[in-house]
């Protein structure tokens, strides 16, 4: 479900699964903000694919396990932290933010993959996270602990 908004998206992904068994893998196109996942799994939906990861990463959006950071913001110049403090991801590893802000101030392509590739890591971090949290049978429980630090739609 692309450019609908998100309580109509969830909405249709309750209608949709109705007609869908169970036992079929469920696929939602365009859903990509890491809260519309969770909500979405919370409805029965396996399967996603979105740009936001990298689209976001190409102009200095990082998804971070406090929020949303823009990586071109003065405030960084000097930061020598990570983009987020609890990723362990190569860039994360290697790369402060004064560097990569540093990077796309310079016009230079490696910001954007270096941030595309944590925002890679972040998801990738989140699917396991809620896929542990299925299989403990702490789903619920799981969603509403971590929507409390994810609001980055609304941060656009
Ligand atoms: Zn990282």
């Amino acid at each position: 479900m692309i450019g609908e908004p998100p309580a109509l998206t969830l909405e249709m992904v309750q209608e949709v699964n109705k007609v869908i068994p169970e036992k079929k893998v469920r696929y939602l196109m365009g859903c990509g903000y890491p809260e519309d996942i969770i909500d979405a799994v919370g409805l029965g939906v396996d399967l996603f694919d979105c740009v936001l990861p990298t689209r976001n990463g190409r102009t200095g959006m990082a998804f971070t396990s406090t929020g949303k950071l823009i990586i071109k913001a003065s405030r960084y110049a000097r930061d020598q932290k990570p983009l987020d403090e609890h990723c362990r991801c190569y860039t994360c590893r290697n790369f402060s933010r004064a560097y990569l802000r540093h990077l796309f101030n310079s016009g230079e392509a490696l910001g954007g993959r270096l941030v595309s590739y944590h925002n890679i890591h972040f998801y990738m971090k989140l699917i396991k996270q809620i896929q542990r949290s299925i299989k403990n049978k702490k789903f619920s429980q799981f969603a509403r602990r971590i929507k409390k630090n994810f609001n980055f739609r609304s941060q656009d």
